[in-house]
């Protein structure tokens, strides 16, 4: 396939048409992907898609027709409430199960927020758009732009004729310097992005709809304002692969405030040893041995929590090469079992799994 340089919207409509919690055809469809995977827990693609008409024709108003069920999935990948290991088996994501969870209990408030958490996670290429040749998250780009056109708001045209067709930094430099992005090269008319997706937030209320233009909604915007305010234009684009994880370091650190006396107590505390084996040889640095601390639940997490994750319960030291597994590594499994294990009175106090924390760490 030839490249893409525009923003997609991958799978077969909308998420949500209508509000949180209202019955329609696509939030009910939306919902019972969502528990039909967690009831498999896992799921192989194959089975997704032997089985998930039969169970939306039995679990929904959903009628038989001839779209192609991983479209079913595509959209939820997309935002990241399922991810897809390499073998194909399909599961929820941390995310995807918490809005599960809070939906079930119709506390849809939260739920929206965790769709605006998740939203800022999206990004091109992903696992669901990957002929897309763009490094950049289109929802940052979104919000960073409707922050700051608060009070003329973003037009339809300005959405379906220009953003989605935004590929890079100097574009969004153009755009400061002359307010919109005609200049920039357009490829053939694609415009599901605003169909499908735009508008869908407008249905759940993260974005409202006045005298034709787009507005943050009014109850979320100050999380949107939380997310995106000292976000700065280089966070919405990535050029290598590292910033392709959650585990985002630098719109982390652009987002929340750190306490950098509370590593040091931290080491303090450890006695300068790597917490995942005491043994493990470093150098001395300022007349210690040289550790790194370590935010156990990462600060990226923390627009998912309410408990403030700069704690010094949540930092653990390590040396430099398991540190660099942590964050870097292929398998992280067996590293973040130990850690799980060391930090286990924290994570039960905050009602956090094994599972939940592995998930953290997954990279799409
Ligand atoms: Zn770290
Ligand atoms: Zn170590």
């Amino acid at each position: 396939m030839a490249n893409v340089y525009r923003w997609q919207a991958p799978g077969n409509g909308k998420i949500f048409d209508k509000p949180l919690g209202e019955v329609s055809y696509m939030n009910s469809r939306t919902i019972a992907v969502l528990k039909f995977v967690l009831e498999k827990v896992k799921v192989s693609q194959a089975e997704f898609e032997r089985e998930i008409k039969a169970y939306l024709e039995e679990n929904t108003d959903y009628e038989e027709n001839n779209s192609t069920p991983a479209h079913f999935f595509r959209p939820l990948l997309f935002l990241g409430f399922l991810k897809i290991s390499s073998s194909k088996v399909l599961e929820l994501t941390l995310e995807g199960d918490k809005f599960l969870y809070f939906y079930e209990r119709q506390e849809y408030k939260k739920c929206k927020k965790y769709i605006l958490n998740q939203l800022d996670n999206s990004k091109y290429p992903s696992i669901a758009t990957k002929e897309i040749k763009l490094q950049l998250f289109p929802f940052r780009i979104l919000f960073k732009l409707l922050l700051s056109e608060l009070e003329r708001g973003l037009s339809k045209e300005f959405i379906k004729e220009q953003l989605i067709y935004l590929k890079s930094y100097d574009d969004l430099v153009l755009y400061e310097k002359s307010g919109n992005l005609e200049k920039i090269a357009k490829e053939q008319e694609y415009d599901k992005f605003y169909t499908w997706v735009v508008n869908s937030l407008v249905n759940i209320e993260i974005l409202k709809k006045k005298n034709g233009n787009y507005f943050i909604a009014d109850d979320i915007y100050a999380d949107v304002e939380t997310l995106y305010k000292n976000l700065s234009f280089e966070s919405l684009f990535f050029g290598d692969e590292t910033l392709f994880c959650q585990l985002d370091g630098k719109t982390a650190n652009e987002r929340y405030k750190r306490d950098a006396r509370l590593i040091q107590d931290a080491k303090v505390r450890d006695n300068f040893t790597c917490q995942i084996d005491k043994t493990h040889e470093t150098f001395i640095s300022k007349g210690v041995n040289y550790v790194e601390g370590h935010h156990v639940v990462p600060m990226f997490q923390q627009k998912n929590y309410t408990l403030n994750l700069d704690d010094v319960d949540n930092i653990l030291s390590l040396c430099p090469t398991c540190h660099r597994e942590i964050h870097s590594g292929d398998n992280k499994g067996d590293i973040l079992s130990k850690i799980y294990k060391i930090q286990l009175a924290f994570m039960s106090q905050n009602s956090i799994s094994s599972e939940d924390l592995q998930k953290m760490y997954y990279c799409a």
